[in-house]
């Protein structure tokens, strides 16, 4: 089984004596900023000249320098700029502020896995990529708790790289909750893997094929709607408490006879094989290549396929339904 360690296996004071600067103030950089603070450690921001975060981060008590200032200031840089944006940022801004014995440290392993960015010999570069989004990362902190973690080393200077990122993973709460051994091509490959084949896109064509699959066949809009996406979470939370079998346990016999009957149809040997296809460009770093193609090229596919889905009926009928459904804290995502 893999190694997991928690706070008991790490040293809180590693991180406590060092300066910390966190590049970027978004969905990961605020809630690692304010963790670190929180736990004692000398943090600052680094952002760019004229950046809409910095009054964000002002007011939450933290002190905010240009990124040049930050990486030069800290002993540890944790990048947590955009993926795409992270090598010109790096080459430009961090680079010139890394002495030997510094440490670079990414939450995703894109940039160095792909070979984007190539740190000098005499500075250690390690990952702490928790699992979950940004402001559960704030969120659990504060309630006490923290969110998993993933830990690699990729170039270990010092000698002391790995407790140094556990420490670090201990100071924003992931060692609370277990912080798992891994390395940069395999967090890098499995995070895209998850978030193509299963989290976000297959999930979003799963819940459009079936609603459209419905209405197509004269039923609701609306009644679809709830079938195949209001009811996604329910089921989500029953497989994210006890698995798979707890889920079956938890519906009805009816139910679980559908899903071993029709499943393994709707989900079957053509989907393994695509997801085979999608695993292999991950690999062969071809998805990486294509995607930083489209964002220098200012991501015209990425603005056609936001315009082309925001439209679909689904979220038509989603957004009003949701609105005359308070409980489940309807948001609307900002347009761009
Ligand atoms: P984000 O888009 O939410 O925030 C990025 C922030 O970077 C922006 O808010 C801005 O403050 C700053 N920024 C943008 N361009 C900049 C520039 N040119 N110079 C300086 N600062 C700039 O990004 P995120 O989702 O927090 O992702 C950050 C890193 O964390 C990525 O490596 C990502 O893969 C990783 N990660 C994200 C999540 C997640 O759930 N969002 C989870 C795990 C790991
Ligand atoms: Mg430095």
């Amino acid at each position: 089984m893999a190694r997991i360690r928690y706070d008991k296996d790490a040293d809180l004071e590693r991180i406590q004596k060092k300066k910390v600067a966190i590049i970027g103030y978004g969905s990961q950089g605020h809630a690692h900023a304010l963790n670190l603070k929180e736990s004692g450690v000398d943090v600052r921001v680094g952002l760019r000249d004229g950046s809409a975060s910095k009054a964000k981060a002002e007011a939450a008590g933290l002190r905010v320098t240009s990124v040049r200032d930050a990486a030069a200031e800290a002993d540890v840089v944790m990048v947590l700029a955009p993926d795409t944006a992270q090598r010109a940022i790096f080459e430009e801004h961090i680079r010139p502020g890394l002495k030997d014995g510094d440490t670079l440290m990414f939450a995703h392993g894109f940039n160095i896995h792909y070979g984007r960015i190539e740190a000098p010999a005499g500075v250690d570069v390690s990952m702490v990529a928790p699992k979950g989004p940004g402001h559960r990362v704030r969120e659990t902190y504060q309630e006490g708790g923290g969110v998993p973690a993933l830990l690699a080393v990729h170039q270990d200077a010092s000698g002391e790289a790995d407790a140094n990122a556990l420490a670090y993973a201990a100071a924003i709460g992931s060692a609370r909750a277990g912080v798992l051994d891994t390395t940069f091509p395999e967090e890098t490959k499995t995070d895209l893997f998850g978030e193509q084949a299963v989290l976000c896109g297959g999930v979003s064509e799963l819940v459009k094929a079936g609603f459209e699959t419905l209405v197509e066949a004269g039923y609701q809009p609306e009644v679809a709607y709830f079938e195949c996406l209001h009811e996604l979470k329910l089921i989500v939370d029953l497989m994210y408490r006890g698995g798979l079998s707890y889920m079956r346990y938890s519906i009805s016999d009816t139910a679980e006879r559908g899903d071993y009957v029709s499943g393994p149809k709707v989900v079957g040997d053509a989907s393994k094989a695509a997801m085979k296809e999608v695993l292999a460009k991950i690999e062969d770093g071809s998805f990486a290549k294509e995607w930083i193609a489209e964002d220098e090229a200012g991501r015209p596919e990425m603005k056609a396929a936001r315009q082309r889905e925001r439209n679909l009926q689904i979220e038509k009928v989603g957004e009003q339904l949701r609105s005359m459904m308070p409980f489940v804290d309807p948001i609307v995502a900002p347009e761009e």
